[in-house]
């Protein structure tokens, strides 16, 4: 959707698909929802369907033509293993991300079975590339508990929690095998508070692990003036990442025509 973003853990968003159905607890004020039905109806915009789920394939080739390392949040408007997205459609995605290697690439889901699923069949191929980030969310321990079981057995390489609407006291979590654990709290209007002694425990689970933790923010009703500070400083760490040269241009030419044979 943006070659720039004002969510703290990313750069960029790319929307190969739009819309979404609520799922579990953290859906309930789903920001992406509230945003897209603004424009229902607006002839012409890019939410003209409101939340209403469909693909974007234009969308597609987005990654190549940015010509700079970006760490990319892949449907952020959306969620890849909705039920209703194709399986060949997220192999397209996926293969995009596979071509256009000088990115990171966080992918977020509350799917993590059907993710679980491709990667063990249909996506075999993509799982062993580093600048893939897989993740999911975690909102409570009914949802979220259940998801980073899946998320620890996927054959994937890196692996991530946004732990964000944060609802409860998680207690303790299991982080065996995660690389990067994100927390928040929600926002708007209707915010849910989240309690600084939730936020605390994970983070020290995530030091006593070595897994690198990343506040977001406390939320609220106006979140510019929570901030996003913890115990007196921010929290900024990440996965460790291997710094891909973008192609020059001609490269990029290259590549658009190669992600074109791909992509019929
Ligand atoms: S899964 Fe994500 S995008 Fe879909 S409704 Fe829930 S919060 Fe919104």
């Amino acid at each position: 959707m943006s070659s720039q973003s004002k969510i703290e853990w990313t750069d960029a968003t790319w929307n190969p698909t739009r819309g979404c159905t609520k799922i579990s607890a953290g859906c309930k004020h789903c920001y992406a929802e509230t945003f897209s039905e603004r424009f229902r109806g607006v002839q012409g915009h890019p939410f003209e369907f409101g939340f209403d789920l469909r693909l974007v394939p234009e969308k597609l080739y987005e990654p190549i033509k940015w010509q700079t390392s970006k760490k990319i949040f892949v449907n952020s408007m959306s969620d890849l293993f909705h039920k209703d997205i194709p399986d060949d459609f997220i192999y397209k995605v996926f293969s995009i991300m596979k071509i256009a290697d000088w990115h990171i690439y966080q992918v977020l889901t509350k799917r993590p079975e059907r993710m679980k699923l491709l990667f063990d069949s249909k996506l075999k191929e993509f799982s062993k590339l580093k600048h893939i980030w897989i993740g999911t969310s975690v909102e409570n321990e009914k949802h979220g508990k259940p998801r980073i079981e899946i998320l620890r057995k996927a054959n994937v390489s890196v692996r991530f929690l946004s732990i964000e609407p944060l609802l409860e006291d998680l207690g303790k979590v299991n982080l065996e095998k995660m690389d990067w654990v994100i927390v928040g709290g929600e926002s708007g209007p209707k915010a849910r508070l989240m309690e600084s002694s939730w936020v605390e425990s994970i983070q020290k689970q995530c030091k006593s692990e070595n897994v690198p933790f990343f506040f977001k923010q406390w939320g609220g009703v106006r979140k510019h003036l929570t901030g996003r500070v913890l115990k007196g400083q921010t929290f900024n760490a990440m996965p460790k990442f291997e710094i891909v040269i973008p192609p020059n241009r001609t490269g990029i030419l290259d590549l658009l025509k190669e992600a074109k044979k791909v992509l019929v």
